[in-house]
């Protein structure tokens, strides 16, 4: 046995951060690991793909490494993948943007919008964030200084963004405000004339639009608008998007952002010193993405949008009220009917019927309430995870827990 070093070293009394360690870890990843450790276990708790990327994107990757091409891009990242990403969003969503200064490759969405916060925001600059939201947003704003200010999105309206409400939360310290469409944990996907909306607010009150688009691609009807496409929009827009969630490709950590000049290269500052620069196989493998996997993210949106049907018909079945969502592949129930609060919900049905959900708490404010569903799973796994929770719902009832 080898033996442990004796303790004689005392933890500096020093603080840490403040504002990381008041920061409770995510809620998402609580019940993940939980459920990580139990046996026979359906997970609808993390918002992952459950298809593999596609075989010719895995072979670019492994081709750049068999070609030997192992070391740094250049901090913006492969000037040929910049052209494709900008060919592309001025094809599919009539975005101008000049590859060499207006385009950065991050480690992810998830570098970009820290990279965004960063470089928009000085202390104490507010920004206005719909809720519910994804999980990073508040924690990643408190991060770089800001202060996050919350305006409530409701299901009644299909967690539709209300300009007004946003407006009436404007005030001298607002500094931007975050949009997400189609959205992460509700797939509410805004109109054309709610994101103009939003847009004039920000040419109003001078504010930066800060707009996370990573499920842009897993729209089910219509067609996406970006803020940066609009009158008024580019010049105050930083465009987030990625591969991860539309190209199933969210272990090779490859996004990329792109926005006014000004902008992009303060991001790029800091990503040169934190970062240098996304991995370079995955910038080629995304770069095949770009060329090539058209086909695929047809095939799986397809396959998304034909599991919502099902799903969100069956949680609306056993009474557990679900709007629609337009996009992404989340579907955020009200759980108002069993009578529960939103974690002894998500506890119990894991522990008793094997059936891992997110509780709505874990994203923000108005959370409570609410369940997040991942459905990017088998049909049969998501039927299967019906007939679980009606069996958990009726043994509420039969216990006399139920609300309705
Ligand atoms: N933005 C939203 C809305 C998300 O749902 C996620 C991941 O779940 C991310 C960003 C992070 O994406 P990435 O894998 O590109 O870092």
């Amino acid at each position: 046995m080898t033996q442990q070093p004796a303790k004689t070293e005392r933890f500096p009394s020093k603080p840490l951060n403040r504002v990381v360690a008041s920061c409770p870890p995510s809620g998402i990843r609580r019940f993940f690991d939980i459920a990580q450790q139990m046996e026979g276990v359906i997970a609808l708790g993390v918002g992952e793909p459950d298809f593999v990327t596609p075989e010719c994107v895995r072979e670019a990757g492994i081709r750049s490494l068999q070609q030997g091409i192992t070391g740094y891009t250049s901090n913006s990242g492969l000037p040929q993948l910049r052209e494709a990403i900008c060919r592309d969003l001025k094809t599919r969503l009539n975005l101008d943007y000049h590859a060499d200064s207006e385009c950065l490759i991050t480690v992810g969405v998830s570098e970009g919008l820290d990279l965004a916060l960063r470089v928009l925001l000085n202390p104490g600059d507010e920004v206005i964030v719909p809720v519910p939201c994804y999980v990073a947003y508040l924690p990643g704003i408190e991060f770089a200084g800001g202060k996050a200010v919350p305006v409530a999105a409701d299901a009644e309206d299909g967690f539709r963004i209300h300009a007004d409400r946003i407006e009436a939360a404007v005030t001298p310290r607002t500094k931007a405000i975050m949009i997400a469409s189609p959205a992460n944990p509700t797939g509410a996907a805004q109109s054309r004339e709610d994101v103009q909306a939003l847009v004039d607010i920000a040419v109003r009150h001078d504010l930066f639009l800060i707009s996370d688009e990573i499920y842009e691609q897993l729209l089910y009807s219509g067609t996406h608008t970006s803020p940066a496409a609009l009158p008024g929009g580019r010049e105050r827009t930083v465009v987030l998007n990625g591969f991860s969630k539309s190209y199933a490709m969210t272990g090779w950590r490859v996004g990329y952002c792109c926005g006014p000049e000004e902008i992009v290269t303060l991001m790029t500052r800091v990503h040169q010193y934190t970062m240098l620069c996304a991995p370079t196989m995955a910038q080629y493998a995304a770069l095949e993405a770009l060329n090539s996997a058209g086909e695929e993210v047809e095939a799986m949106r397809a396959d998304y949008k034909h599991r919502r049907d099902l799903f969100v018909a069956g949680l609306n079945r056993l009474n557990l009220r679900c709007v629609l969502p337009g996009g992404a592949f989340y579907a955020f129930p009200s759980i108002h009917v069993s009578g529960l609060s939103s974690e002894e919900f998500v506890e119990r049905l894991l522990m008793e019927e094997k059936v891992a959900v997110v509780p709505g708490t874990a994203f923000g404010p108005g959370g409570e309430g609410y369940i997040r569903c991942s459905y990017a799973t088998a049909l049969p796994r998501l039927e299967e995870a019906l007939a679980r929770m009606e069996r958990f719902l009726d043994r509420l009832q039969n216990s006399g827990s139920h609300a309705a």
